[in-house]
Order: C-alpha cells, then structure tokens, then sequence
C-alpha cells in the first residue's frame, strides 16, 4: 500500500487522539503533514513532535498570544484559524483530510479539503447534516472520496459491498440507547450533566455524548445516512443494541442481513476509511470468540427518545432542516452541559427551532450559514424565556407547533 500522507484536523479530541493511534500502529503505511486543535495547543505540540508534522493550526485565534508568550519553537510554525486550515487541508503533499473536529465548525475545512480535491475521512457528522446536499455535490465534482468514520456509516458501507446498491431494501442502523436506555421516564427531569456524560460502552467527546443520550447523534445519523448512501428517510431503520458490537446492517431484497461486528472501538472505522479498499492488522479490539455473549436488539421507543422523530423530519424536508436542528442541538448540548438548560429541554428546543427556521429547500451555502446563526440565536432567546418562566419545561409560546413539511415562519 502506498503512504497516505495525512492532514488531521480536530487533532487532540477523540477522534484525532484515536486516529494518531492508528497511523502509530502501522508507520510505514501512514505520514502526518499536519495538526488542527481548536485550543489544546500544549497537546498539539507534543503530537506534532512525536509524529514529525510539519504544518500545525490552532482555529481560536484569541490564543496567539498565549502561544507566542509559550517560547516554544513550534510557536512560529503555527498557522491560524480558517487561514490555516485552508493552507493546511490544500497542502499538495496531503492525500486524506481527516475531519474530526466537532460541530457545525468543522463544515469549513471539510469544503476547503473536498474544494482542492483531497479525500475526505469524515467523522465530523454535522458536516453532512448541515451541508449534506452541497457537500456530496463537491466531493463528485472533484472526484473525492468521502469515506465514513462514523461507526455506523462505516459498517453500512463495508455492507453495502456485498450486493449491488439495487438490491438494498433497507438500512438499519444500531443504537447503544445509552445511559437513559431503561431509567424510568418520570425521573427524566432529574438527569444530571454527570449521569448524562456516563456513556456504558462508547468513550467519546463531551458533545456527542450528550448527543447519544438524548438520540440527537441517531438523528443526526439519519440524515448522514441519507446523504451518504443517497437513501430516502423510509429506507432507513433504527434498532436498539446495547452492546454496541453490531454496528449497523443492510437488508437486501431477499431477506438477507447483512451486518458489520466489531467490538466498541473507533480505531477500527477510522483504519477502514484510511486504508480503503484494503483491510490491514491494526490497534482496534477483536471479539473474544472464546467467551459466551449475547447481542440484543430492541426497537426504538420514540416516546422516550423524541430526537429520532427529529432526525427522520429533518432527513424528509432536507435543505435547510439540517442546519437549524443541528445549530439549535449545538447550543442547547452546550447550554445543558453549563447547567442552563435541562436535560428534556434539548430536544424541545431543537424541535421548536426546527420547526420555525425560515425554510428553504434548496440553500446556498450562505443561506445554511445564516440558518445556523438563526437557529443559535434562537435558542439563546429560547433559554431566557424558558429561564424566565420555569425550570423544566418549554416556553408556552412555542411549546405546542404541529409537525409541518415546509416553512413555518
Ligand atoms: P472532541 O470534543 O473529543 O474533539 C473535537 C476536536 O475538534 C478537538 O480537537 C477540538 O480542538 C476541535 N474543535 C472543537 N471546537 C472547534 C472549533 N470551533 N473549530 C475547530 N475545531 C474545533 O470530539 P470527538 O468525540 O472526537 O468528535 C469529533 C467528531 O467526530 C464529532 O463530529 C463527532 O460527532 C464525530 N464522532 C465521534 C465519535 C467518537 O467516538 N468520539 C464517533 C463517531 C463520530
Ligand atoms: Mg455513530
């Protein structure tokens, strides 16, 4: 296998982190250009010695002072925010962009790597959530490879190569159903950040975390499906597997499932969208043949999880559902997480900014950009009405909008 000559981008969190484990595992097969963190510079800094990068960016540029202020050599090599990445992700030596930041920010560098034509190992979901149309239209412009770190997508894409894309009935995808799988439904009110942050089988960023809690990342995993697979909302499924080993299946015309199974560990998706179309040793756990186990499967309870109504709304409006419910979700994850908004308010406010964003079905870029500044706006007003009238609960005024299918405001 030739050397793919990576760019990292979300470097120190865990994806980046884990990805470092991969390319660690197998040097001769991987070389790293270069290192995005939003903040963690000092981490920055040791990963880009001990894996030789040439080209380091941190994206918060209020840091430049700080970083000077640090006398280390590696401060002058430092590029800065959507400069740098830019620089960065079009650096001719780079063959994959490995986007692995968080949010609705790692949108940019995933246009700026498919725009100078690199292949694209994607595990930054909101990038297709917010930009799928836009996104997947690049990428087949400029002949890029848009490869699913994502667990889920990963395994539905290893599956799809056992039958022709005609031959598919039905995608489903598996939930862990995370910490709140079985917590009785009146104590919902009294979920705390810790409880919520305590996911039983995945170590993952504080974001989706959160995010697998309420089912928002199912959600938001609905709607990358679609766009990465060109599948419709109904052809999609989603089944509870709290064992989180069988990561997602296809079922073909005649019946046959066919699923992918590993056991709970990101270096292996990741190895996958590197290595593709090859299978290679790596770091990731194996199943242990040799101990009894037992893999269960239950459908979804949409009363106790409303995000996945969400995600299948979002998936069937498609233009700019995508960016409101992921910006709204954004700021209400981090709202939650400082102790301003509780747990079930997540998803109504999500809904609400779901369903009033100002709709347009086929959106430029600037137009999604302005939904997510809407939607973030939106819900900070949400939380000082909410805060302003009681704890726990919605806003009156916008706690009763019926589903709809196009604009609502
Ligand atoms: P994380 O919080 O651990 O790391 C996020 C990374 O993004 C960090 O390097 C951080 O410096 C950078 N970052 C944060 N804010 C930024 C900003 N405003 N601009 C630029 N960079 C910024 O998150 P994670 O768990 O590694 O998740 C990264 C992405 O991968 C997310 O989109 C997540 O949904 C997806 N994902 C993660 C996992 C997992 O197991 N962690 C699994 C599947 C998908
Ligand atoms: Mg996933």
């Amino acid at each position: 296998m030739k050397t793919k000559r990576l760019a990292i981008l979300g470097a120190t969190g865990s994806i980046g982190v884990q990805t470092l484990d991969v390319v660690r595992a197998a040097p001769e097969r991987f070389r790293v250009v270069g290192l995005s963190t939003h903040s963690r510079w000092p981490l920055l800094f040791e990963q880009a010695r001990a894996f030789d990068a040439k080209r380091l960016v941190v994206t918060d540029s209020s840091l430049r002072r700080e970083v000077a202020a640090s006398d280390d050599p590696l401060a002058d090599r430092v590029q800065w925010g959507d400069a740098g990445i830019a620089a960065l992700v079009s650096d001719p030596e780079v063959d994959v962009v490995v986007a692995a930041m968080v949010g609705a920010a790692g949108l940019f560098g995933a246009i700026a790597a498919l725009e100078a034509g690199k292949d694209l190992a994607l595990a930054n979901k909101e990038t297709l959530v917010v930009g799928g149309p836009l996104v997947t239209a690049l990428a087949k412009k400029n002949n890029a490879s848009l490869l699913p770190i994502d667990s889920e997508h990963s395994a539905v894409f290893q599956c799809l190569q056992t039958g022709k894309r005609d031959e598919v009935a039905k995608v489903v995808l598996t939930a862990s159903g995370g910490p709140f799988r079985n917590r009785p439904l009146k104590d919902f009110d009294d979920i705390t950040v810790e409880e919520a942050l305590d996911h039983p089988t995945w170590k993952m960023g504080p974001k989706i975390t959160i995010d697998s809690a309420t089912m928002m990342n199912k959600a938001l995993e609905i709607v990358e499906a679609c766009w990465l697979f060109d599948l419709k909302p109904d052809e999609i499924g989603v089944v509870i597997h709290p064992q989180s080993v069988v990561h997602s299946m296809v079922e073909f015309k005649d019946g046959s499932v066919v699923a992918q199974a590993s056991p709970p560990d990101m270096r292996l998706p990741i190895q996958y969208a590197l290595t593709y179309p090859q299978r290679t040793p790596g770091p990731a756990r194996k199943i242990d043949w040799g101990k009894a186990s037992t893999w269960e499967f239950f459908p979804p309870d949409f009363e106790r999880f409303p995000a996945l109504e969400l995600g299948f709304k979002a998936a069937r409006l498609g233009g700019t559902a995508g960016a409101a419910l992921n910006a709204a979700n954004e700021a209400a994850v981090a709202a939650f997480l400082v102790g301003e908004l509780s747990f079930k308010d997540i998803v109504r406010l999500s809904r609400d900014a779901l369903d009033h964003h100002p709709y347009d079905a086929k959106p430029t870029l600037e137009r999604l950009l302005d939904v997510d500044r809407w939607a973030r706006l939106e819900a900070r007003s949400w939380i000082s009405r909410m805060r302003g009238t009681s704890w726990r609960g919605a806003p009156s005024s916008s706690s009763s909008s019926a589903p709809s299918s196009s604009s609502t405001s």
